[in-house]
């Protein structure tokens, strides 16, 4: 019984040495102490020993008894720090690691652009307006001198929302919504997006416009022709050559489209500029007094001008930028170059 004694010793060590958690020594304590475990079942026996056996062997069976219990705390101490030092590890933060960066978006270049003209029209003193981009027929067409049936009306693909309703085919109908609302003198800009059903490698069915417009009295082209030149040096960088051409618009009279020596070339000739040397840039005109009927100016009293131009064309004038297609595709690697 000695001998089973010294066993069931030694064969615990092992196992509990071996036992790497709490659930296995559980298992395993069971097995050895428990109510039908080995030793358990080894004093059950010592009821066939002789009286003079029995008191020796119940002091072995004891001892053997509580150096298992001494071997499973001691094992379980064990398991529970090399628990928590796992944890701690798998846990642990590295607070030398350098952050990770969030990927950083850019502005459009149609954004920077109608920042950058909104930029100089302000220190030129003009304030900045905006208006719907869905639009009463009203005030895109009619109270712009282009009533039903007017022939210039031909000149817009117009997208139909109904009979009286349009996505704004220009960004003019902020004049007269301004207009309306205040009396002269009146300057300012208004930039917006502007829709026409065309859709080609030079158009897109909806882009961006800024309009720009004076009214005080004694406006006159002069005026017009100065501020447009102001601006153009200012957003190219340099002096610009610009030149007037007559030209139609329902709203304006007399009205003039205005070319620029071309960028690209100086005005040598190149391909952007089909070898003309200039390059259209923008519509303008002094503002035709049925505008000012129409929104209750005096045309004896007052006089103003107004000019439009788009800001795809000025971006890709400036950044040398051959496709308008580019502006609306989204390409990340196009638009982190801005
Ligand atoms: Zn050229």
């Amino acid at each position: 019984m000695k001998q089973q004694l010294d066993e069931i010793l030694a064969q615990g060590r092992e196992l509990i040495a071996e036992a790497d958690s709490e659930f296995a020594l559980n298992e395993l304590k069971v097995q050895f102490l428990g109510k039908k475990g080995k030793v358990t079942a080894l004093m059950k026996g010592m009821a066939d020993l002789s009286a003079e056996e029995r008191p020796a062997m119940g002091k072995v069976v004891n001892e053997v008894k509580s150096s298992l219990e001494e071997l499973f705390e001691a094992r379980f101490q064990e398991v529970r720090e090399l628990d928590l030092e796992k944890r701690l590890s798998s846990e642990r933060i590295d607070v030398t690691l350098p952050g990770r960066r969030l990927p950083k978006g850019s502005l459009h270049p149609i954004t920077l652009v109608t920042d950058e003209v909104v930029g100089i029209f302000s220190t030129l003193g003009f304030g900045v307006v905006e208006g719907p981009e869905i639009e009463n027929d009203y005030y895109n067409f009619e109270a712009l001198n282009m009533p039903r049936n007017h022939p210039a009306r031909d000149m817009q693909d117009t997208f139909y929302i109904s009979e009286d309703v349009v996505l704004r085919t220009h960004t003019s109908p902020v004049q007269i919504r301004t207009m309306l609302k205040q009396r002269p003198p009146v300057k300012v800009i208004a930039p917006g997006t502007v829709y026409r059903r065309d859709s080609d490698l030079t158009h897109s069915p909806m882009f961006h416009q800024v309009e720009g417009f004076l009214v005080d009295r004694q406006v006159t082209f002069g005026d017009l022709k100065g501020t447009l030149q102001t601006f153009l040096n200012r957003f190219f960088g340099h002096e610009i050559g610009v030149r007037f051409r007559p030209s139609f618009f329902p709203f304006t009279e007399p009205s003039a489209e205005v070319d620029i020596a071309c960028v690209i070339c100086g005005g040598k000739g190149c391909r952007v500029c089909k070898d003309s040397g200039w390059l259209e840039i923008l519509g303008c005109g002094m503002i035709d007094p049925e505008v000012f009927k129409a929104v209750g100016y005096d045309p004896a009293v007052v006089t103003g001008y107004a000019f439009g131009m788009g800001l795809e064309r000025l971006c890709m004038l400036k950044n040398g930028i051959n496709d308008l297609r580019l502006f609306f595709e989204n390409d990340i690697r196009f638009l982190r170059q801005f």
